[in-house]
């Protein structure tokens, strides 16, 4: 989340050197400050330095690729990670998602659509405050065991405390902010992506595969996100 005043600081991994200077100039006019590594071992070091808000990385890298690259940028950041992937392949998408990306975009892409996308992350990056606040925008929310800090974007269950990425943590939000309420991926990905979100709708399952896991969660008998066949989802028991 950039400290009001500062510019957002955006990293770009990607070795097609042209592309990247493509990406980086769309993001520098859209206000960004940004800079660019052509590996996934400077993507790391830059990373750790200069701790970006949001990551552009592509998936296919030589020698470190993308999915290493993410598993790795996850151990020590939770930044947001916007993955370009080379094509529409699912498995690709699926397994760049499952390694903690938040989003995607398939190449060939309009820069103009990658800006669209690191901007609509930063947005979720905003305190409820700037956005404003209505009667749903509780500051602790409480199912069962599950207990949310929404201001503090922390999450416990019973004692311990859950370690979320932050799309986990928004999609988890947005179940919790009306229990019983059965929402459609689509207006999952309204809530946490943003209305103009366009992809495979899929992308929430992978998410939510994500936070049943770390809830420890049984998809089968859930105590806490279950499935509503044909719909999408809902927070409550089974
Ligand atoms: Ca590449």
């Amino acid at each position: 989340m950039p400290p009001h005043g500062r510019p957002a600081q955006v990293l770009v991994v990607e070795d097609e050197a042209p592309l990247a200077e493509l990406v980086r100039s769309y993001l520098d006019h859209a206000g960004c400050t940004v800079r660019v590594a052509t590996t996934g071992p400077d993507g790391l070091a830059v990373a750790r330095d200069w701790a970006p808000d949001v990551v552009v990385l592509d998936l296919g890298l030589p020698g470190l690729d993308g999915i290493e690259v993410c598993r790795e940028l996850r151990t020590f950041s939770d930044c947001y990670v916007l993955m370009l992937t080379a094509r529409s392949d699912e498995v690709d998408t699926l397994i760049g998602l499952s390694v903690g990306a938040d989003d995607y975009v398939t190449k060939p892409f309009r820069p103009r659509e990658v800006v669209a996308r690191v901007q609509a992350l930063l947005r979720r990056s905003r305190p409820a405050a700037d956005t404003g606040t209505d009667e749903n925008d509780a500051e602790v929310r409480t199912i069962g065991e599950l207990r949310l800090d929404v201001a503090a974007r922390i999450v416990h269950l019973g004692d311990r405390e859950v370690e979320l990425t932050k799309t986990e943590f928004d999609l988890l939000a947005a179940l919790a902010s009306r229990p019983g309420l059965a929402w459609s991926r689509r207006r999952l990905i309204e809530q946490v992506w943003g209305v103009d979100w366009v992809g495979d709708e899929h992308l929430v399952d992978v998410h939510i595969a994500h936070v049943r896991r770390k809830l420890g969660d049984d998809p089968a008998s859930p105590r806490y996100v279950a499935t509503v066949r044909g719909v999408g989802y809902r927070m409550g028991r089974g």
